[in-house]
């Protein structure tokens, strides 16, 4: 199959979260199974790289408010897969993909229906006619508008679309006005079978509207966007378009994080070895000032602080479960409100909390392979990439049961973590109380990591699962 993926980020070259790792790892496992795959990605500011060329195409978009013109670049990763950078200084050219310190972005519908389009143009302007568009998220939700609703002239309607949420609550929303400044006809402006949301333009209702599938990103998470308190306001559609509904579970790159080859961590271990796991405790209590020798156990975090992870949740409980002497290690980015409760909680309790606050990749490592427990008290989780990578690294994960926690951590004494149902400081701490339990037991716990690491979370898996949909899209 030709597959054309589309969007916001990309890692290695651009990401804020889990979609960048998605979009990072998925298009090479499809190419590794023999589809021919063409990423889309916006060129940002940051993005400075070698080894991009210039394609001696451009692209030129018109849209009522101006025209935008910018050069096509292509980095080719493996001989089937090729990704390809669109260049627009004005757009992309600056710091941040989607705000900076004073918020987001004023232009990002326009920054992102450049992508959207731009995509679909890029892929004509390479002659390159895919079977399958892959759109991810709110960002890309106008290439499926212009797809079925020949909005800006497309010959790529042939192709089926599928459309990807990674997280139903970023939607992309403007004002009405934004109709007009892109060209979109106001005909589309209807609740029931447009982009409308409350007199307002909705980029990922237009995704989910158009694709001819929606995926998202674990099974459990598919039911959850249906229902009112998880659906965002959007659940209604989403009851509606049901039928061509699924939830696929992301996989992790297994190079990045396997901690048998792990070169950020000082030391590597195996499910039968163990001994590098305690030089990386040993390394990560040392790097906070909390006591390297310590036996109490280590819970660590690695978050984007904000509202979905549940941090307000941490931040009531911890106080409480700190009195049991156990170490707590985070390193996250997010609201200020959350920065300042971790700062303040460090400041509390100097021997027994360390906190990073900032964006720091070589840590999250060394917090993934030298803690003992991780916490995942997420409100909600789509899916969630944390609690793979722990179990991969023998760190048994507490985890809310939400989302693709519950399809992931395995609960119950047999199981590889520890899951706790309500959003609630208690149930949090009575997980925390049934993990200290656990680490008074070496034996069981030992069963506990042996388990998680036997886990395999590869993308060969998802990536099967995605060709098997595509190809009964490309059937019906
Ligand atoms: P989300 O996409 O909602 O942020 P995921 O768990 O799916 O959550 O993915 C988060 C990704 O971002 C993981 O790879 C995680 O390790 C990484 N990450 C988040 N915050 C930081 C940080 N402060 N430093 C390093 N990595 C981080």
């Amino acid at each position: 199959m030709k597959i054309l993926y589309v969007a916001s980020e990309l890692a290695p070259f651009s990401k804020t979260g889990g979609l960048g790792d998605v979009a990072g790892s998925l298009p090479a496992a499809l190419a590794a199974l023999g589809h021919e795959v063409k990423v889309v990605t916006p060129r940002y500011g940051d993005i400075q790289d070698a080894r991009l060329e210039p394609t001696g195409h451009s692209l030129e978009l018109r849209f009522p408010y101006g025209v935008e013109r910018g050069a096509l670049l292509s980095l080719r990763l493996s001989p089937r897969q090729e990704v390809l950078f669109l260049e627009n200084e004005h757009l992309y050219g600056r710091h941040g993909l989607y705000g900076d310190a004073w918020g987001e972005f004023g232009d990002n519908h326009r920054r992102f229906a450049y992508l959207s389009l731009g995509a679909l143009q890029a892929a004509q302007r390479l002659r390159f006619f895919p079977d399958i568009i892959h759109l991810n998220d709110w960002q890309t939700g106008l290439a499926a508008v212009a797809l079925r609703r020949g909005f800006q002239a497309t010959p790529l309607h042939e192709a089926r679309c599928v459309f990807t949420i990674h997280n139903l609550a970023y939607q992309g929303q403007y004002g009405k006005h934004v109709m007009e400044e892109l060209g979109l006809p106001w005909e589309l402006f209807t609740a029931e079978h447009g982009l409308e949301f409350y007199d307002a333009v909705n980029f990922l209702k237009g995704g989910i509207q158009f694709a001819d599938a929606l995926t998202t990103v674990s099974p459990t998470y598919a039911k959850e966007i249906q229902e009112p308190e998880g659906g965002f306001g959007l659940d209604g559609l989403l009851r509606r378009r049901q039928g061509v509904l699924t939830g696929i579970l992301n996989g992790i790159d297994a190079d990045e994080w396997n901690p048998e080859t792990d070169v950020m961590l000082p030391a590597r271990f195996r499910a039968e070895d163990l001994r590098g796991k305690a030089v990386c405790r040993h390394a990560l209590l040392e790097r906070f000032g909390l006591g390297a020798d310590t036996e109490a156990p280590v819970f660590g975090v690695v978050s984007r602080l904000v509202w979905q992870k549940g941090v307000d949740l941490l931040l009531e409980a911890l106080p409480e479960a700190l009195q049991t002497g156990l170490r707590f290690v985070a390193v996250g980015s997010g609201e200020s409100r959350f920065e300042d409760g971790l700062r303040a909680l460090r400041r509390q309790y100097p021997r027994q909390v360390g906190a990073h606050i900032g964006f720091d990749r070589e840590l999250s490592h060394l917090v993934e392979a030298g803690a003992d427990f991780f916490l995942m008290p997420s409100r909600y989780e789509p899916c969630g990439l944390n609690q793979m990578f722990s179990l991969r690294y023998g760190t048994v994960p507490v985890v809310r049961a939400t989302g693709g926690l519950v399809d992931t951590v395995q609960g119950g004494p047999d199981g590889d973590g520890i899951l706790f149902e309500s959003f609630h400081p208690e149930a949090l701490l009575g997980a925390i109380r049934w993990a200290l339990a656990l680490y008074g037991e070496p034996s069981r716990l030992a069963d506990f990591r042996r388990r998680g690491m036997g886990r395999d979370f590869s993308w060969a898996a998802s990536a099967r699962s995605y060709e098997r949909l595509f190809a009964s899209l490309l059937m019906g």
